[in-house]
């Protein structure tokens, strides 16, 4: 998505260790004009899949899954960080490695909030390993719900999880696809 890809271009900042900092429209600061478009494109890409439910994890996909619900008249879950290791047996529970803090978080999700009748787009900030992906992906399968694909406003498509995913035969559509980044100096190129 162009837009998306000019943005990231005069806005994003290339860190160590294969970080894209995108504080300025989506991860701090939010653009909800730029929001808005995401949600309006994921729709376009799944608008024939009767999707019932958006799920995302927070707390930075919510900005463009909420975007994304309006479009498609559907509710949005996000998944939650658990902040004890003692989950009851209302939730839906995965755990997921921060790709951005390096540490196992335990997501769940309430089970009033996704069951077998959901079909699920998952929309979520960034795609790297597939880890939270995955968590989310989990979860559902648990609730029964059925996962109709994913929306991923930026892929780096030098990490692997968009390609496993992939091969699995999950639909997943990223809005733009770094392919190269270089924290030296700055560049960045993108996949078309
Ligand atoms: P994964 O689970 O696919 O390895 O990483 C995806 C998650 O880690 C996203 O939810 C996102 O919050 C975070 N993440 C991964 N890579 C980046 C990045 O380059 N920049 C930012 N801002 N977040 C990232």
């Amino acid at each position: 998505m162009r837009l998306l890809e000019d943005k990231i271009r005069q806005d994003g900042k290339v860190k160590e260790g294969n970080v894209l900092k995108v504080d300025g429209f989506l991860n701090h600061q939010i653009d909800p004009m730029l929001m808005e478009e995401l949600g309006r494109e994921f729709y376009r890409l799944f608008a024939d899949y009767n999707v019932n439910k958006i799920l995302t994890i927070e707390s930075s996909g919510i900005a463009i899954a909420i975007e994304a619900a309006r479009f498609f008249k559907a509710p949005l879950v996000f998944a939650k960080k658990a902040k004890t290791k003692n989950i009851d047996g209302d939730v839906w529970s995965s755990e997921v490695m921060s790709f951005t803090h390096g540490k196992v978080n335990t997501v769940i999700v309430s089970k009033k909030y996704l069951g077998p009748e959901d079909r699920v787009l998952i929309i979520d900030d960034f795609l790297a390993n597939g880890a939270a992906l995955n968590g989310l992906i989990d979860i559902c399968t648990q609730a029964g719900a059925e996962v109709v694909g994913c929306g991923i406003a930026i892929e780096k498509g030098f990490q692997p999880g968009g390609a496993e995913l992939r091969n699995r035969g999950i639909r997943v559509e990223s809005l733009a696809i770094v392919e190269s980044m270089d924290a030296s100096d700055g560049s960045i190129t993108f996949r078309h």
